[in-house]
């Protein structure tokens, strides 16, 4: 029986690049964000797969909404066995300039939004003693940076609930792991180059080139090696409550082989 698997952020970036890695598992796969264009184009290429799919219009911050997608994919698909909480917003700016409105929006889209999905499926996977919460959290999940103290709160806040809800589910079929990646090659990475070259007066190729030499490894992450990370993690009974470090010390790995749907 194929597994159901809902992304959040599934649009674009890291959580398209997921929604493609869990339909070569032959999962049936949901793309849920806002954008509806980006989930639809999405759906469509994991469908090319042969799998079952699904494009969902949702904002993870809003609780009604949430439970609507969670019950469109039920209806559609099935109950949700893979939760990707991927979704994710990162704005920066000096603490001076962190208005309550940035520092909460980050709480609500980065925290609250992986805490409305989980609420909505973790009762299905209790009840069918299997499941998979997968967060993607960042380095900034683990360690401190300049001028980004709301998304590194939020990110080191999802970390800590991925610690405790594997200690509370563990034995129980699920596992609730956080994925850890430095700076990874999309849309939000490019927005932060963006920032780096209108406040410092280098170029944007030059602010790209800085932030990849932050990772351990010297380059930008592809989104695929995070997805990898993703799909292997369906396998993997006995990884609970981890943090999974991706910092580009390693070669870009090759695409992992699909299994037939
Ligand atoms: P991205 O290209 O900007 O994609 C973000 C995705 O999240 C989009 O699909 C966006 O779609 C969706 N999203 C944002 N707010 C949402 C909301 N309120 N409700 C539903 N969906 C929402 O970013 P990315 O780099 O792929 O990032 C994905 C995740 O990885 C984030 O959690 C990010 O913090 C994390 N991460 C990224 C990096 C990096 O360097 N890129 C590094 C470490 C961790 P809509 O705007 O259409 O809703």
């Amino acid at each position: 029986m194929a597994r159901v698997a809902l992304v959040t952020g599934g649009g674009r970036g890291i959580g398209r690049e997921c929604v493609l890695a869990l339909a070569r598992k032959a999962c049936a796969v949901a793309a849920a964000a806002r954008t509806r264009s980006e989930v639809d184009r999405v759906a469509k290429e994991a469908s090319a797969l042969g799998v079952r799919t699904l494009a969902v219009e949702v904002d993870v911050t809003d609780a009604a909404q949430v439970e609507r997608a969670v019950r469109e994919v039920m209806d559609a698909l099935g109950p949700v066995d893979v939760l990707v909480n991927n979704a994710g917003i990162a704005d920066s700016a000096p603490f001076t300039r962190t208005d309550r409105e940035l520092w909460e929006r980050h709480l609500r889209v980065n925290v609250t939004g992986p805490y409305l999905l989980t609420q909505a499926v973790l009762p299905g996977m209790l009840a069918r003693r299997w499941g998979r919460v997968i967060n993607i959290a960042s380095l900034a999940g683990l360690y401190g940076a300049a001028y980004v103290t709301a998304y590194v709160a939020s990110k080191h806040a999802l970390v800590g609930f991925t610690r405790a809800l594997a200690l509370e589910v563990s034995g129980k079929g699920i596992t609730v792991n956080a994925i850890c990646p430095g700076y990874v090659a999309t849309d939000l990475t490019w927005k932060s180059a963006r920032n780096i070259a209108a406040r410092t007066g280098t170029s944007f190729d030059e602010a790209v080139a800085a932030l990849a030499r932050i990772n351990p490894g010297g380059r930008l992450i592809d989104p695929g090696e995070v997805a990898i990370v993703v799909a292997r993690l369906l396998e993997d009974e006995a990884t609970n409550g981890q943090t999974l470090v991706i910092d580009g010390s390693g070669p870009i790995p090759e695409p992992e082989e699909a299994t037939e749907p």
